[in-house]
């Protein structure tokens, strides 16, 4: 094999392997946020709720005081009865009894609604919480994972980069910039030229050029995709060699 081609090849090969981690590197962080924005959010929505709940609970107790108020009200007009003379002033006190009794009636209603309010908080948080506790073992893990992984991928990263280094000081200085360009277009570097076809593009090659493909004499690119060509024989002597 012509070792300019085994060079591209193993260049190519290596390029691949920089390319999946550099995308990982990107792509794995960005895992992590969003685990973590999601998490952030079901801890607000539990947040939320909690909230609601102590809201209600105030709601609650400013109804109970009312009550008690209310009640203490009354039972000292109740007493205040016994001691009034004219009937004026007793009916007065007993409309003012009654009244505060109304008042009293809608307020336990409220103060009934205000419970049910609260049970069915109750069972929505602790449902939250569940569903929180389990997002935070299962993220949590996954979160450990990924920055593990980001971890061991940076390690892989500096020695692939210093190995692609040496591997293109082994390039001719000129086919670097053809190389670059051909990936940049194709992904692809290399095609297999076969029946005097390049199996990169399909298109014909001349005989003229796919004989000096057979030769092995010198790079040749396809005419029609640019990629370097190589044929059936030299794979056969790299899988010799290597
Ligand atoms: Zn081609």
């Amino acid at each position: 094999m012509r070792d300019q081609i085994l060079v591209l090849d193993t260049l190519q090969r290596i390029d691949m392997e920089l390319s999946q981690l550099e995308k990982n590197l990107r792509e794995y962080p960005e895992k992590i946020s969003d685990f973590e924005k999601e998490l952030e959010t079901s801890k607000q929505n539990l947040e939320n709720f909690n909230n609601k709940k102590s809201e209600v609970l105030m709601n609650k107790s400013r109804i109970e005081q009312e009550i008690a108020h209310n009640e203490e009200m009354i039972k000292k007009a109740e007493q205040k009865l016994f001691e009034i003379k004219t009937h004026k002033e007793y009916e007065a006190l007993q409309k003012e009894i009654a009244e505060a009794k109304r008042k009293n009636s809608d307020l336990e209603e409220k103060l009934l609604e205000e419970m049910e309010k609260i049970e069915s908080l109750e069972s929505r948080i602790s449902k939250e919480e569940e569903e929180f506790a389990s997002k935070e073992s299962e993220y949590g893990e996954q979160i450990t994972a990924f920055k593990e992984k980001i971890e061991e991928l940076n390690s892989l990263y500096k020695p692939k980069k210093e190995e692609k280094e040496k591997i293109v000081s082994n390039l001719s200085a000129d086919i670097l910039p053809i190389y670059e360009r051909i990936k940049k277009r194709n992904g692809q570097v290399l095609a297999l030229a076969k029946n005097e076809v390049c199996t990169g593009c399909y298109m014909s090659i001349p005989p003229q050029l796919f004989n000096e493909v057979l030769t092995l004499a010198r790079l040749i690119q396809c005419p029609n995709c640019q990629k370097f060509l190589y044929c059936e024989e030299e794979m056969k002597s790299e899988a010799k060699t290597g």
